[in-house]
């Protein structure tokens, strides 16, 4: 019940304009969000990659209906990625982008312009010399994010997609994105999402982000295990070996500020370890969804917001 009101409140924009007006501390933001600024999210990648870490760098943001807000957040990433690559880290660091900041949702042309601005972004990664991942927002965009990438995967091959284990339909797209050279990231899925598209038992979605791992795992693409869960990263470490797949054929990827122990001890054991670092003024969704997620991050949060 929790995480549902939680969820509802990352899409109030009432609500939004309280929580960011009020002082809260800078700690519980910071856990989790890299800085405001290109320099804050070049410099955290630079001390991630000092771990051995590799980063996909998120420019906060989401559900933009304004086309001059999308164009900027273009922009954003433009600028990003030629720092990066100014800074000798774009062999260490991608981009993951949201096609909901990219105009996706706008009621006229949204996914012609949001297709637009992300081949923008996939052109000055491609000029840096790296990649760019799609992530994946709530079930009604499904089809349209994967109609994007796939017209994106024409020029940009490489582009990255996002597929969530809690939609009943999940499995199947999996199927049909294990193709050689997909770099598909699997994770849970953080929505709110009504029972008759997405399980709801948290076992249900566990089961089905095991098949959903095996088929992608099996497959000739690259899988991208997105995931702080002990278990399911077990399992995956499991069935990677039984697949006799090499070390640069898979990866497992985590958020900033979640498990940064765990993060860096499966580094060590010689793993490719991604960390989806978010930077930004707008961290109101993307927080709200963290603190759904876990309610000691709740009691966190709450605490800070009362000054204590
Ligand atoms: P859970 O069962 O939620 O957590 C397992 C354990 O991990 C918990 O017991 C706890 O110890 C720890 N943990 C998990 N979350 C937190 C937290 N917030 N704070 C502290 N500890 C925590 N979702 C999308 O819908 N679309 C996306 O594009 C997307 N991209 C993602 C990219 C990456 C790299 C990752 C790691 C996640 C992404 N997610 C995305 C979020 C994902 O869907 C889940 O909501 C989130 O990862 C929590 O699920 P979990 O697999 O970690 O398992």
């Amino acid at each position: 019940m929790m995480r549902g009101a939680l969820l509802g409140m990352s899409r109030s924009s009432t609500i939004k304009n309280v929580v960011t007006r009020a002082p809260v501390t800078r700690g519980v933001v910071t856990r989790f969000v890299a800085g405001d600024s290109t320099a804050d999210a070049v410099e955290a990648t630079r001390a991630l990659a000092a771990d051995d870490l590799r980063v996909t760098i998120d420019h906060l943001g989401e559900d933009t209906t304004d086309r001059g807000q999308a164009a900027r957040v273009a922009v954003a990433y433009v600028e990003l990625l030629g720092a990066l690559h100014t800074a000798g880290l774009s062999d260490r660091a991608e981009v993951s982008v949201k096609l909901s900041a990219l105009g996706q949702y706008l009621p006229q042309g949204g996914e012609d312009l949001a297709l637009e601005n992300a081949r923008t972004i996939c052109q000055a990664a491609a000029n840096a010399g790296t990649t760019v991942t799609l992530d994946a927002e709530d079930h009604t965009t499904t089809d349209s994010t994967l109609g994007v990438l796939a017209e994106l995967r024409r020029d940009f091959p490489d582009t990255g997609a996002v597929l969530q284990a809690y939609l009943r339909r999940t499995e199947e797209d999996c199927a049909a994105l294990a193709v050689a050279g997909s770099r598909v990231r699997l994770c849970k899925g953080a929505y709110q999402e009504h029972e008759s598209v997405a399980f709801s038992d948290p076992h249900a979605v566990d089961l089905s982000y095991v098949r959903c791992l095996r088929v992608l795992i099996d497959g000739p693409g690259y899988p991208m295990v997105a995931s702080h869960d002990p278990r399911l990263i077990a399992i995956a470490a499991d069935l990677v070996t039984r697949a006799g797949r090499s070390r640069d054929s898979y990866e497992f990827q985590m958020l900033y500020g979640v498990r940064p122990a765990e993060q860096v001890r499966l580094a060590r054991l010689g793993h490719t370890v991604r960390i989806y670092l978010p930077y930004g003024d707008d961290w109101y969704g993307y927080l709200v969804r963290r603190l759904a997620e876990r309610p000691a991050n709740l009691a966190f949060f709450a605490r800070s917001l009362v000054g204590r």
